[in-house]
């Protein structure tokens, strides 16, 4: 993650300003867990689970250690493992197939929708399998997928559908927050995300009691929960702590205030870079994203990022490789992923948090317009 200050340029990513805002309720908070000693679990991680239960419309929410360990751990709680194939995109954070591996299951990748890099119903129904258990759903950038359309083909397979929402927190499908549309909603609260920790967390969302206690035990130790001593499943260690849990109750008061600034920065990119020679991505209707990332495509992304570089730009790239042509995964790919493999090469992400200025804005869109202009003046000599 970088979060540098940059006089003149414009960062990718500033968090200094949402952390000012918690600052005094984050002190509050950890002064009570400096004077009731409780740093893993305890009250804090309690409240928190419960708010964001509440924030999510589930019943249940169990804090974890980070996103990854939440996918996996919400497969292994589903017996989703040995001999069971998962379908995911192959343009996410590598974490999501991570988590399927890790949890002794089969990736299966599918490629993604041109204009939206979502996954469609349609390409996860061309790949189930006898073997499918389960499909992944990757809320990319924030942006929601269409959920009637996954849920309808989940249901006709007879597979399980798990939201990976590690970008989508409070983002909604017809009124309904991400997380909340599955079996399960899987959440990264990695310090860049929307809304982020003061170190490594995650958790999982689900109305399904059993998973929600399978999930529990798993994180922690494979505790039962009646006795400290007794361990009968063979779990792990990813629990969340106190501090964690104070930072992310303070910061949910503010999520939906921080996304609506998100909104407005993205929705002034887009009115500034209609016909600028950049290609936006568009959103699915029924869905309102949360914009954790704003991603053009550009032709000859890399020149075009080296020109912001010099302006002072900071800028990133979600995913230069996609997972099928990571080392570790790449025997998973069964087929060319064209939609995928195209992207990889012309997506760019813009600097966006919640309180960059509109000054910053007009900035990066300069710098974005004239890089691309001069580039295409370039190849077309
Ligand atoms: C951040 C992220 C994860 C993993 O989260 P960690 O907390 O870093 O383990 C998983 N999936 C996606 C899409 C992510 O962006």
């Amino acid at each position: 993650m970088t979060s540098r200050r940059s006089e003149d340029g414009v960062p990718f990513l500033d968090l200094r300003a949402m952390n000012d805002e918690v600052a005094d309720d984050v002190d509050a908070a950890w002064q009570e867990v400096l004077s009731n000693t409780t740093f893993i679990g305890g009250p804090a991680v309690e409240r928190f689970e419960e708010a964001w239960a509440r924030y999510c419309g589930t019943r249940f929410a169990v804090g974890v250690g980070n996103g990854t360990d939440a996918l996996a751990l919400a497969l292994r709680a589903l017996d989703i493992g040995l001999g069971a194939e998962v379908i995911l995109p192959a343009n996410t954070f590598v974490a999501t197939v991570e988590a399927v591996v890790a949890a002794g299951a089969t990736p299966r990748f599918v490629d993604v929708d041109p204009a939206t890099l979502l996954m469609s119903a349609t390409a996860v129904e061309a790949a189930v399998t006898p073997d499918t258990a389960a499909v992944i759903v990757v809320h990319l950038y924030g942006q929601v997928s269409d959920m009637d359309a996954l849920a309808r083909v989940a249901d006709r397979a007879g597979i399980v559908l798990l939201e990976d929402a590690a970008q989508a927190h409070g983002a909604t499908w017809r009124s309904k927050k991400a997380g909340s549309l599955g079996r399960a909603g899987c959440f990264s609260f990695y310090p860049g995300k929307n809304l982020g920790a003061y170190g490594d967390a995650g958790a999982i969302v689900t109305d399904d009691r059993d998973l929600a206690e399978r999930v529990r035990s798993l994180a922690d130790h494979g505790r039962a929960p009646s006795s400290k001593h007794l361990h009968p499943l063979a779990g792990i260690n990813s629990r969340l702590d106190a501090l964690q849990g104070a930072v992310l109750t303070a910061k949910l008061a503010r999520l939906d205030g921080w996304n609506a600034a998100r909104r407005e920065a993205v929705r002034a990119y887009r009115d500034r870079l209609q016909g600028a020679g950049v290609r936006l991505l568009r959103g699915i209707a029924g869905g309102i994203g949360a914009h954790h990332l704003e991603v053009v495509r550009v032709p000859r992304r890399d020149e075009v990022r080296a020109a912001l570089a010099r302006d002072g730009v900071q800028t990133a790239l979600h995913y230069p490789v996609p997972c099928h042509k990571q080392e570790p995964y790449e025997r998973f790919s069964f087929a060319p992923l064209p939609v995928v493999e195209q992207a990889a090469k012309e997506i760019l992400s813009l600097p966006l948090f919640p309180h960059i200025t509109g000054a910053q804005i007009e900035q990066v869109s300069n710098s974005l317009e004239s890089a691309v202009r001069q580039d295409a003046r370039a190849h077309a000599s």
